[in-house]
């Protein structure tokens, strides 16, 4: 697989390189120059097919001029070893728990496969791989976990002290190994600011090979097409032939693997993009005009984006045709008033305690329904994280109902350890150089 930049159709790059550098110099995207379609057998054959043989087919063609095909099916089943089961809601409705990870949220398929790519492509012998992140919660958890233990590479994830919930802060601070967790006193933004710095500054490049590992990484992107055709093929099983999914959507990473499944050959009829108050993709299927927005704290707060990065890759899957895109794609948008309603209607009718993200997801498909009484299609909604990691969100008589999961109860009993930093880029630099 070779690819381009969104912003130059005749860059040419390997899969290593865009790997290792993320983004190219010209701020583009990378995306593959050609999507090869799945072998017509195996989508007519797929529920046959349990999910890492799925996801092996599908990486295979994508990535086997790349890496040898016995390879890849070894990174394939270290990384993707748990279950993303489609659980049935009602005749026609399911839900797509893909929090079954060890950071129990659907970035672990990202990160963990991308750790064990760029793991791959760490030689024995080359230079060892610092991974720098800035979390305000989900990514970093997924980060460390996809990480820890992942030889030939180390990590340090910077955190703003006292704004990551508890669970997300146990998953960043109580791994050791090759994990480091930095509190700084200070926002997000101030994290942001000091991963930047350091990866603009000439002494660390020059002692450390750098990587940023951020959710803009095409190794993150293909993982995730895994899970599409893996519940397609649990509903094909059950007889269903039209299938839509519901993406709660933040820098539209998640769907827009869905929508390179799409045209890898997966048969889905509709994609719904649903959003929180943070609405740039939906007012534009509306106005044709995207604007983007500073982001909006909501309950859903990963997808708390303005500023959608990976919609340039959508536009560029559809190269740029709107009217395409808008037959595949419907999108949608609810508040916190609404999140909270869905919580509680998820609740009421099935018995199942949703997180905020997932919420939106059903009302999406609740909403879809409304202005399309005759679709019969089973429609399914991705469930992005699990319940637990967000406590505060539910009224206690849904809040009682969520079940600890292991991975959690294993991390409890374990001790924290994060470094201490203040804003100030001096500090930070020489704690990277004494690493
Ligand atoms: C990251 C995240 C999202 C948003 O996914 P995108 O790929 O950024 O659209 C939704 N829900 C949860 C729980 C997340 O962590």
């Amino acid at each position: 697989m070779k690819l381009y930049s969104t912003n130059n159709k005749d860059l040419r790059v390997s899969f290593k390189e865009a790997v290792f550098n993320s983004m190219p110099q010209d701020k583009g995207l990378y995306m593959p120059v050609e999507i090869p379609a799945l072998d017509s057998d195996f989508i007519e054959n797929i529920e046959k097919y349990s999910l890492p043989e799925i996801a092996y087919q599908v990486a295979a063609t994508l990535l086997k001029d790349e890496i040898p095909v016995e390879d890849l099916k070894a990174i394939i089943e270290d990384a993707i070893n748990f279950e993303a089961p489609a659980v049935k809601l009602d005749d026609h409705t399911f839900v797509l728990e893909l929090f079954h990870g060890p950071s129990l949220a659907f970035k672990d398929f990202g990160a963990r496969f991308m750790s064990r790519v760029m793991a791959y492509f760490l030689k024995d012998g080359e230079q060892l791989l610092d991974v720098l992140v800035a979390t305000s919660g989900d990514t970093g958890g997924a980060v460390a976990l996809g990480f820890l233990g992942v030889p030939n590479t180390r990590v340090t994830i910077l955190y703003p002290e006292g704004k990551v919930s508890p669970i997300q802060e146990l998953q960043l601070t109580t791994n050791g190994a090759n994990i480091r967790a930095v509190e700084v006193k200070g926002t997000f933004d101030d994290c942001q600011a000091l991963v930047k710095q350091a990866f603009a500054d000439d002494e660390l490049n020059t002692k450390f090979r750098l990587t940023s590992a951020n959710s803009i990484n095409i190794s993150r992107l293909i993982p995730q097409t895994f899970y599409y055709f893996n519940t397609y093929a649990q509903l094909k099983k059950q007889g269903f032939k039209d299938v839509i999914f519901s993406v709660p959507s933040g820098n539209f990473g998640n769907i827009g693997a869905g929508l390179l499944a799409y045209k890898l050959g997966l048969p889905v009829k509709q994609f719904i993009a649903a959003t929180n108050v943070n609405d740039t993709v939906p007012r534009f299927l509306q106005s044709g005009i995207y604007e983007t927005k500073p982001s909006t704290q909501t309950y859903s707060n990963a997808m708390d984006v303005g500023a959608p990065s990976n919609w340039v890759r959508i536009m560029d899957l559809f190269s740029g045709n709107v009217d395409e895109l808008k037959k595949v794609v419907t999108s949608y948008r609810f508040d916190d008033e609404e999140t909270l309603n869905g919580i509680k209607a998820i609740d009421s009718k099935f018995d199942y305690v949703a997180c905020p993200h997932t919420a939106i997801a059903y009302l999406a498909i609740e909403k879809f329904r409304n202005e399309n009484p005759d679709d019969q299609s089973a429609a399914v909604f991705l469930s992005t994280a699990h319940a637990c990691k967000f406590p505060d969100i539910f009224p206690t008589n849904i809040a009682d109902k969520i079940e600890i999961p292991v991975q959690l109860k294993a991390l409890e009993s374990k001790a924290k350890h994060a470094d201490q930093l203040s804003v100030d880029f001096e500090s930070f630099k020489i704690y990277l150089l004494n690493g």
